[in-house]
């Protein structure tokens, strides 16, 4: 997925975050991926599981926490297609387009751009402290992504993705697919401490999947203020790399590559399959077709 070198990007909400007191782990926080078994804890009951991630103990501020934007450093495509960090402005410049026009659509009429940091290593939250075990995740309280681009490099050697930049973006138009759900009010209504088959969870995770497809679906026709498109019409092998990105992520070949069981009753994000199928639905039919929350379990 190739960016226009000619189109504008717009950095002034893509920020990066230094490490501050790292007070627990993330639980508020809601991540592309279930990790780890202490993590998918955590995230369904909001334990402090920190010692067991490792996670800081409340050193000083080796980072200021506002690490400036990144306004001056991203402007062009051309810079999106060098750098990751310039991606990860594009990616956004186009989903807050994408989603300016089109959240009205989902019921929401106060559309507002999320934050969006960028860190590595650790960063304090209003959902607690992030480590990159975390993985890259949205914090309501915030309205913020949270994005350790080290995830991208994980994403292709722990969970054997091929990681493209179609599979990175997939990743950012994910975690944005909860901010939207933030602002629709489904994050809010949904019972976010069940887990399994069917559950509210896995609705939200699989939801937020078909957000970032509906955004792919749309990419290649979302312009700057002077009409230039940001992204280049995307190649059914871009599709593939995040399509493949989506499986990796899935529960259950998270379960299976980190040597447990595959226990459907834990899941938390939707199986590969799921993952897939819902990207698909909102690339082939666009946001309003992700109304995960009406359609039955076996059907999901
Ligand atoms: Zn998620």
């Amino acid at each position: 997925m190739s960016f226009n070198d000619d189109a504008r990007l717009d950095g002034s909400r893509v920020k990066r975050r230094g490490r501050g007191r790292t007070v627990g782990v993330a639980g508020g926080g809601i991540g592309i991926v279930g990790l780890i078994a202490v993590f998918l804890i955590s995230q369904a009951t909001g334990v402090n599981v920190s010692g067991l991630l490792g996670g800081g103990t409340g050193s000083g501020a080796a980072q200021p926490l506002d690490g400036g934007d990144l306004s001056s450093e991203c402007t062009t495509g051309a810079q999106a297609n060098e750098s990751i960090d310039c991606r990860m402005v594009g990616a956004a410049t186009s989903l807050n387009t994408y989603w300016g026009t089109e959240a009205p659509a989902l019921g929401v009429t106060d559309y507002r751009t999320p934050d969006f940091f960028l860190f590595s290593g650790s960063t304090d939250t209003g959902c607690g402290g992030a480590t990159s075990a975390t993985g890259p995740f949205y914090c309501p309280p915030d309205e913020a992504l949270f994005v350790d681009t080290d995830f991208f490099e994980q994403l292709r050697s722990q969970f054997g993705a091929s990681g493209g930049p179609l599979a990175q973006m997939y990743v950012v138009g994910h975690e944005w697919g909860h901010h939207i759900q933030q602002l629709t009010g489904a994050f809010d209504r949904a019972d976010r401490s069940d887990t399994g088959p069917g559950s509210d969870t896995i609705r939200l995770e699989v939801q937020a999947d078909c957000y970032a497809g509906a955004w792919v679906g749309s990419a290649s026709t979302i312009q700057d203020a002077d009409g230039v498109t940001f992204l280049e019409p995307v190649t059914e092998q871009q599709v593939a790399d995040a399509l493949d990105a989506a499986a990796a992520v899935g529960d259950d070949r998270i379960q299976s590559a980190s040597g447990g069981q595959v226990d459907p009753d834990t899941w938390t994000h939707g199986s590969a399959e799921q993952r897939q199928k819902w990207f698909e639905t909102g690339r082939s039919q666009g946001a309003t077709a992700c109304d995960t929350f009406s359609v039955p379990t076996d059907r999901l």
